[in-house]
């Protein structure tokens, strides 16, 4: 199972790192090991003064596809989920600034959270148009629509499998509206599809 992330797909996100707008979706991909595991606490990696949390919709791939064109994109997933693309800020501004690829600052061990539940995209009236939140210790801090989104999901799948065979149970992380910041130990991030809770976890 592989995790395909996109960066810079939020204009809100990309102006609060005063990043540049991209011309193509930004892409990287996590390790399967970055999995928090189930009912786990998230632990601030040692190597790290300042990780941030970004809430993301997610999307389960449920057919093997390449070269996917956007108009069929949407027969390839069903289940759409919620979770954390953790970020150690301090070692990806490092990286970035040398030119170097994000792994260490994204891919380590519990940096993706994958909210238990999943919902079918038949319970929306429209996939682009989601509302979600992620609240730190009840306040929310980062909310988002995936009308939002400068590339939308099909499109997102049609960009990436152009480059990576899509497999059953890849998941892609479409990117983070803007409000990221710094978790601490002791938070408790909990996160929601409009109104229902997807995750729920604690910061070690
Ligand atoms: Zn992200």
């Amino acid at each position: 199972m592989k995790l395909i992330c996109i960066g810079r797909n939020y204009t809100s996100h990309i102006n609060e790192l005063k990043n540049e707008k991209p011309k193509d979706p930004v892409v990287f991909l996590k390790p399967d090991s970055s999995v928090l595991l189930k009912n786990n606490p998230f632990i601030i990696p040692s190597f790290s003064n300042d990780v941030h949390h970004e809430v993301e919709v997610l999307i389960k791939i449920k057919k093997v596809g390449k070269h996917i064109q956007s108009k069929f994109a949407h027969k390839y997933y069903d289940d759409i989920g919620l979770g954390i693309d953790f970020t150690a800020r301090d070692v990806q501004h490092q990286l970035k600034s040398a030119g170097l690829p994000w792994e260490k600052a994204k891919g380590f061990d519990g940096a993706a959270v994958i909210g238990e539940r999943w919902m079918s995209k038949t319970e929306f009236q429209d996939v682009n148009a989601i509302n979600f939140r992620l609240e730190k210790n009840k306040a929310t801090v980062q909310s988002g629509s995936t009308s939002e989104m400068l590339w939308k999901i099909d499109e997102l799948i049609a960009y990436v499998s152009q480059y990576f065979t899509l497999k059953i149970g890849d998941i892609i992380f479409t990117g983070t509206p803007s409000g990221v910041g710094q978790v601490k130990e002791g938070d408790v991030l909990e996160g929601f599809i409009e109104d229902s809770s997807i995750f729920s976890i604690q910061v070690k």
